[in-house]
Parts: structure tokens; C-alpha cells; sequence
């Protein structure tokens, strides 16, 4: 009887509005459970705020990122779709100030057993004065292992008031700025010490850093979602998805129509994983539905004109990744060559990049990313190129870079403060069949990969667990 009652019992149509990390982690976790799912993607290349760019005979990414050992679901789902050894480097916690001045910190995690790793690195750390190796000891050990939450309206430079200001200006500040994408003075404290502790707290390989060695595409959205189309799914790619209405299915369900042009179907689930400033968009026609009819929306509308308010008023916080292409990277100037030529990750003095990442391209040149997070000046381009390649030879006797390009992401990421991450966790992750994923739903974290990956698979285990 049972396998009559499940031949004649239409499969659920499941729709997934959007291709970036959160839309392929949901897609493909619904895929291995057995359910074909059609995902809708507006650009030609997936990935979104972490995908491959190509122009002018060069593939590059929209914008350097790294991973923390800590992301253990991004990490898992990448070493599910290819060899994670040729996908990524990985390397011991290891944080190098470039250049030769005063301010210049050194501090690398010994291969020793959690928590030794930690201690031993900030207690060698140099550029801190022995009282400030003690001071930063001493705060990390309160901060991360209370057992209270943080209050939610502190910010990080509130947090780290007390700090000396060697460890806060050149150790706390750069890492926040790196994992919030926030200044500290407007960081979420909550935040930073999540991040922190999934980081410092755990195995010793959380605190390992992750540098992609394949586009951001190929390093998971791209095969993710060749693994959904080879399991029976659909992916449309440069399907620009318009708006979605409700309807009723002939066995009184509410079902959404997606408007996508000649691809317009209807779903009984979708799940939105599109960054938040797409949202609102998607979700009018849901909104619009009068508080007075009878319409099968109207049970959404509420709902859904509470997340629109909201994500209309986001603030955004902007990233521009400035990479340079070199036939070599050049001798540093009158420093070890050792610690600067080991190191694929530096902090640079913020004038303007934080952060440089030395890659080895196919072609033997060497690939220079500068990165600049929270980046609210509106320079042009080529003058940002131009005060970049100055700052790296601040440091290095670069010579003339045989291509350069500069990406600014306006929207990087939401702007992690304290309000706004009270105000998205206050939003629901699903309305009914209406799921929410991306790295909004999931305000526990920055703006990053993992809470984009987390997300859609808590989408997808809400769906599936809905049809057992
Ligand atoms: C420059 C930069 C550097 C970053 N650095 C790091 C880092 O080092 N580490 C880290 O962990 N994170 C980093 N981040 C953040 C990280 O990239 C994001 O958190 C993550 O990619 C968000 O993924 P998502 O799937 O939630 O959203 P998105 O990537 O925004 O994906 C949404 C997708 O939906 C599609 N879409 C939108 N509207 C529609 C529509 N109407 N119809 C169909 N498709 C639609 C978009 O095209 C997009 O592909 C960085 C981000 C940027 C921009």
C-alpha cells in the first residue's frame, strides 16, 4: 500500500532563488536527499559576493577571501565536490604585520596541542612588550571563556577599552575589521567573540588559515550545483527571478509562483537565497497582499512587509580587492626576506589595504590581492591602484605590474553592528514553505561563507524534515 501511496503522491516542486554559497549548499543538500530542486541564478556565473570574474584573458575572484578552520560546514561541503587539498592551502595561525617599522607584529601558533598552540603564540608574539602578551592573555581568556553572553548592544572597541593599545591596534582591530568587514568602533562585540571562540576555543586546526588556490566559483557553488543538475535538478543560470505570488495548488496548499520570464513556474517550497538588498524586491507582491483579502498571501503579507522594512533599511559595508599581476614579487626592503617570503598573508598598514595575499599564478607571475574592508572612500579606481602599488612598495621593491585590476563590492557584506544584528535576528528564517537563507539569516556570524553555507543547509533540513 505504502509504495501505491508514494508512487501517486507528485513530488514536491522545490525552487532555490539564487546561486551564491547559501543558494548551492541548500540546493545540493536537498539534492543528495533524493529531491530534484530547480535553482535560479541571475548571473551567468554562480558564487555571487565570492565568485570567478573573467576579463581581459584573466579569470580572477570578485575578491580575495579567506576561511577559517574553523568553518568546518564550508570546509565540509567543499571536500564533498572536489580534492580539498588542491582546493585550498592550509596553514597554522600566523599573523605578520609587511614592512620594517616599529609597529610590526609577529605571531605564528606552534604545532601543540589546544590550548598550548595559543599560549605559546602570544607569549613569543613580537612587537608586544611582555606585559602586553600578558594583558592580551589575560582579556582573551576572560572574554572567550565567560560563560555569560556578551551584552548585545557593545561594540568591539568597548570590548577591547581596556586593552593596551599595542594588542588592540595591531592585533584586535585588524581581525575585526578582517571578520566583521566592520570597523571596531561600530563592530558587534557578540559577533567577535563568537568568531573568536569558534576559533581560539576548539581543536587546534580552527584557527588554521584558508587560502583558496581555485577561483571561488570552482571552490564549491560551481561543482555544487553541477552535482544538483546530475541529480536530477535543474540550474537556469542568468535567470533573473522577478517576483513571487501565491497561489493555491489543487489540494489547497498555498504554492508560489516564481516570475522568471520564460522560466516562470510554480513551487510548493522556495527557498530565498539571494543577498538581503534582493529581497524586498522578490518579496512585493507577497507584501502588497491587503490585510483584508481572503487571497491565499494574505497570511504572508505581515510577515513578509516585516522583512522587507527591514532590509530596506540596511546598511551596507563595501570591500575592494585590488589585484596585481608580477613578473616577480620583488626583494623586501631591508627586512628578513625569510618572514615576509613564508608568509602568502600579510597586514599592511591600512593606507589604504589591511591585508596582502601573495598567490603563485599558472603562468608563473606572481599574484598580489590587496584588500580594503569597510572601504568607505569613493576614490576612483585607478587612483586606488596607483596609492596601492605605492603602499606595497612601501614594503617590497615590486617592479611594474604587467596587469592590475581594482573590484570594490559596495554591498560586501552588511554592516555588522550591534542594531543591525538585532533587528536580522529578529527575523524569521522561514514563512510557512518560504525559506530565507544567505549570510543575513544567519546574524550568530559575520557576513561570511560559513553562515551563508550554514544557512542553506538549515534551509534544506527544514524542508526535508517538513516531508518526513
Ligand atoms: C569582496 C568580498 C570579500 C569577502 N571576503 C570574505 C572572506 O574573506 N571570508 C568570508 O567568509 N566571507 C567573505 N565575504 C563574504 C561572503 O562572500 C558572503 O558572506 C557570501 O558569499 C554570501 O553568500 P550568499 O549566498 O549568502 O549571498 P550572495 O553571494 O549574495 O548570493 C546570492 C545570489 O543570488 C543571486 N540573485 C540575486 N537576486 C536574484 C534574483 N532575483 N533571481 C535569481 N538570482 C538572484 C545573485 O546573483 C547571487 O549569486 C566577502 C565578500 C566580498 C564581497
Amino acid at each position: 500500500m505504502e509504495s501505491v501511496y508514494l508512487r501517486m503522491t507528485p513530488s514536491p516542486r522545490i525552487a532555490v532563488v539564487g546561486g551564491g554559497w547559501a543558494g548551492a549548499a541548500a540546493a545540493l543538500t536537498l539534492a543528495r536527499a533524493g529531491r530534484a530542486v530547480h535553482v535560479f541564478e541571475a548571473n551567468r556565473v554562480p558564487g555571487g559576493r565570492a565568485r570567478a570574474v573573467s576579463h581581459g584573458g584573466r579569470t580572477f575572484d570578485n575578491g580575495q577571501h579567506l576561511l577559517l578552520g574553523a568553518y568546518s560546514r564550508s570546509l565540509d561541503l567543499i571536500a564533498s565536490v572536489q580534492p580539498v587539498a588542491q582546493a585550498v592551502t592550509r596553514l597554522p595561525l600566523s599573523l605578520h604585520t609587511a614592512g620594517t617599522g616599529a609597529r610590526r607584529l609577529a605571531l605564528a601558533a606552534p604545532a601543540l596541542p589546544a590550548p598550548w598552540h595559543l599560549l605559546a603564540a602570544f607569549l613569543s608574539a613580537r612587537g608586544l612588550t611582555i606585559a602586553d602578551r600578558l594583558a592580551t592573555l589575560r582579556w582573551a581568556d576572560q572574554a572567550l571563556r565567560s560563560r555569560h553572553s556578551v551584552a548585545d548592544d557593545l561594540t568591539v572597541a568597548d570590548l577591547l577599552a581596556a586593552q593596551p593599545a599595542a594588542p588592540r591596534e595591531m592585533l584586535w582591530e585588524p581581525l575585526c575589521i578582517a571578520a566583521l568587514n566592520t570597523p571596531a568602533e561600530c563592530a558587534s562585540a557578540s559577533v567577535f567573540v563568537e568568531i573568536l571562540r569558534r576559533s581560539f576555543l576548539g581543536d587546534r586546526a580552527d584557527c588554521d588559515l584558508i587560502i583558496p588556490r581555485v577561483d571561488l566559483s570552482q571552490l564549491f557553488p560551481a561543482p555544487a550545483l553541477a552535482e544538483v543538475a546530475a541529480r536530477r535538478g535543474r540550474v537556469t543560470l542568468g535567470s533573473v527571478v522577478r517576483g513571487l505570488r501565491a497561489e493555491r495548488s489543487p489540494t489547497g496548499q498555498v504554492r508560489y509562483a516564481l516570475d522568471a520570464g520564460e522560466n516562470t513556474a510554480s513551487f510548493d517550497h522556495v527557498v530565498i537565497a539571494t543577498g538581503p538588498q534582493h529581497v524586498a524586491r522578490l518579496l512585493e507582491p507577497l507584501a502588497a497582499e491587503s490585510s483584508e483579502s481572503n487571497e491565499p498571501g494574505t497570511a504572508l503579507g505581515a510577515a513578509c512587509r516585516q522583512i522587507v522594512t527591514a532590509l530596506q533599511r540596511l546598511a551596507y559595508e563595501a570591500i575592494t580587492t585590488i589585484h596585481f599581476e608580477f613578473l616577480h614579487r620583488g626583494a623586501p626592503h631591508g627586512s628578513s626576506a625569510m618572514a615576509l617570503d613564508n608568509a602568502p598573508m600579510l597586514m599592511l598598514d591600512g593606507h589604504p589595504g589591511q591585508w596582502l595575499f601573495w598567490h603563485r599564478l599558472a603562468n608563473g607571475h606572481w599574484g598580489g590581492s590587496v584588500v580594503i574592508s569597510a572601504h568607505r572612500r569613493d576614490d576612483e579606481a585607478s587612483a586606488l591602484v596607483d596609492v596601492a602599488l605605492q603602499q606595497l612598495r612601501r614594503v617590497w621593491d615590486v617592479p611594474a605590474p604587467v596587469w592590475q585590476t581594482a573590484v570594490t563590492e559596495k554591498r560586501a557584506t552588511y554592516a555588522c553592528t550591534p542594531a543591525q544584528v538585532r533587528v536580522l535576528k529578529q527575523l524569521p528564517a522561514r514563512i510557512g514553505r518560504l525559506h530565507f537563507a544567505g549570510d543575513w539569516t544567519y546574524p550568530l556570524l559575520p557576513a561570511t561563507l560559513e553562515a551563508a553555507v550554514l544557512s542553506g543547509e538549515r534551509a534544506a533540513h527544514a524542508i526535508l524534515n517538513e516531508q518526513q
